[in-house]
C-alpha cells in the first residue's frame, strides 16, 4: 500500500514520529513523508526530523508565509502535481493545518482516498482557521481517525455516521509520541529554577489581536512576579507580534525547543500555560495541571477532569487559576486517550482492518 503522508507544521512532525515509525514495522506499507514548509527554520523544522528519525522528506515544496488563501492554494498546486507523479492508494493527512487541508483536498479531487488523523475535534468557534481546516478536511476524509470519544461523539452529531466514511476511535497519536520518546527527555542548556511554570503562547487568537496579547503578556508578569518562575519557549510569530506592540514580557524567553527538550521541561515544570493544543494532553499526560490560554478547548475531556484551568486571556482568572492549579495533584487516565496505541491500531486498521 503506497501511501503519501502530509507535514508541514511543527506538532505534525511530532505526530508523523509517532506514525511512522510504526509504518516500518508493517512490510505492506510503503510510506512517503511530503513536507510542505509551513514551519521551515532549524527550531521549528529540521531538529525534529533530525532528533525523531521522521524518514527524510520523498518532496518538500518550501510554501510558506503569505495569506491563508494563498499559502493553502500554492500549497494545492504543489501536492495536485506530486499526487500526480505519484499516484499512492491513500494520503494521510494530520491535525488541523493549512497543510492538512491541502493535502486532503488535492487527494480527495483526485479520488485518492484520505485518512485524517486526529479527525473530530471541534472547538465550536469558527473564527480558528484552525476549525475551518479541520471541518473541510473531516468533510472530504475517508478514514477518519478520533484520538477521544468526543471527537467520535462530535462526528456523529454532525451525521458523519450516515455517510461513505469509517470512524474509528484510534485514541491520540500525541500519547504514543510521548511515550515512545520520553526516554531520550534532555534538559535544555539553560539555567532553571527548582520550581517553574512553562508557557507556550502562538495561536492567532492571541497573537494577532493587540489587545488580547497585550492581557496575556501582562497575566504572565503577574503570575510570574506573585505566583512562580515562568519559562517560555517563544514561538517566532509571538516573538514578533510582542515587537511590533512594543511589550515588555518579563518571563525567561528561550528559542523554541526541539521535543526531546520540551519533553524534559514538562516533566520539569510545576505547571503549564498555553494556547497550544498539543501542550494541553502534554501537561495532563505528565500529571501536570495546565492553565488554557484560550475561550474554549477542543480537549473538554482535560477540563472535565478538573486538570486543565480554562481561563481565556483575563490577568485575575489566571492568576487565581495558578494558585489553585499549584495545589492540585491528580493521576492522569491515560485510558481516555487511547492508551499510547494509536499509531499500531491506524496501522493495523489500514493494511488489515478496512
Ligand atoms: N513543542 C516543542 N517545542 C516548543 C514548543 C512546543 O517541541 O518549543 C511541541 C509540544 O510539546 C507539542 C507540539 O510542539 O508536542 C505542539 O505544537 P504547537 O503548540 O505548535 O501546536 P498545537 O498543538 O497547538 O497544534
Amino acid at each position: 500500500m503506497k501511501i503519501v503522508s502530509v507535514v508541514g507544521a511543527r506538532p505534525q512532525f511530532i505526530k508523523a514520529a509517532a506514525v511512522s515509525r510504526v509504518f516500518l514495522e508493517f512490510s505492506e506499507i510503503d510510506e512517503k513523508v511530503v513536507h510542505t514548509g509551513q514551519h521551515f527554520d532549524a527550531g521549528m523544522s529540521d531538529i525534529f526530523f533530525d532528533e525523531l528519525g521522521i524518514p527524510e522528506p520523498a518532496a518538500r515544496f518550501d510554501i510558506s508565509g503569505g495569506t491563508h488563501g494563498a499559502m493553502t492554494g500554492r500549497m494545492l498546486m504543489a501536492m495536485d502535481e506530486l499526487l500526480s507523479e505519484h499516484r499512492p492508494d491513500l494520503v494521510l493527512v494530520y491535525g488541523d493545518t493549512n497543510s492538512t487541508l491541502a493535502g486532503a483536498l488535492s487527494a480527495a479531487k483526485m479520488h485518492i482516498p484520505v485518512a485524517h488523523v486526529e479527525a473530530g475535534l471541534r472547538s465550536f468557534n469558527m473564527k480558528m482557521p484552525e476549525e475551518i481546516n479541520r471541518i473541510l478536511t473531516d468533510n472530504i476524509s475517508r478514514y477518519l481517525y478520533c484520538p477521544t470519544d468526543q471527537a467520535v461523539t462530535n462526528l456523529t452529531d454532525e451525521r458523519y455516521d450516515n455517510r461513505d466514511c469509517d470512524i474509528l476511535l484510534t485514541g491520540d497519536v500525541m500519547l504514543d509520541a510521548m511515550q515512545g520518546f520520553s526516554p531520550l527527555a534532555r534538559k535544555p542548556d539553560i539555567d532553571l529554577p527548582s520550581k517553574f511554570a512553562l508557557a507556550t503562547v502562538h495561536r492567532a487568537e492571541n497573537t494577532d489581536e493587540p489587545d488580547r496579547l497585550a492581557q496575556i503578556v501582562s497575566s504572565l508578569n503577574n503570575v510570574q512576579r506573585e505566583t512562580l518562575p515562568i519559562v517560555m519557549p517563544l514561538h517566532p510569530r509571538t516573538r514578533n507580534a510582542i515587537a511590533s506592540s512594543n511589550l515588555d514580557l518579563e518571563v525567561t524567553i528561550i528559542d523554541p525547543v526541539g521535543y526531546l527538550e520540551m519533553l524534559w521541561l514538562l516533566r520539569s515544570a510545576d505547571l503549564v500555560l498555553t494556547d497550544s493544543g498539543g501542550l494541553q494532553k502534554e501537561a495532563y499526560f505528565c500529571g501536570k495541571p495546565c492553565i488554557t490560554l484560550r475561550d474554549e478547548t477542543e480537549w473538554v475531556e482535560l477540563v472535565e477532569a478538573g486538570a486543565n484551568f480554562l481561563t481565556g486571556a483575563q490577568g485575575s482568572e489566571i492568576s487565581k487559576a495558578a494558585q489553585l492549579a499549584l495545589e492540585l495533584e491528580f493521576e492522569p487516565n491515560l485510558a481516555l486517550f487511547g492508551g499510547g496505541n494509536c499509531a499500531k491500531r491506524i496501522a493495523e486498521h489500514l493494511t488489515r482492518g478496512r
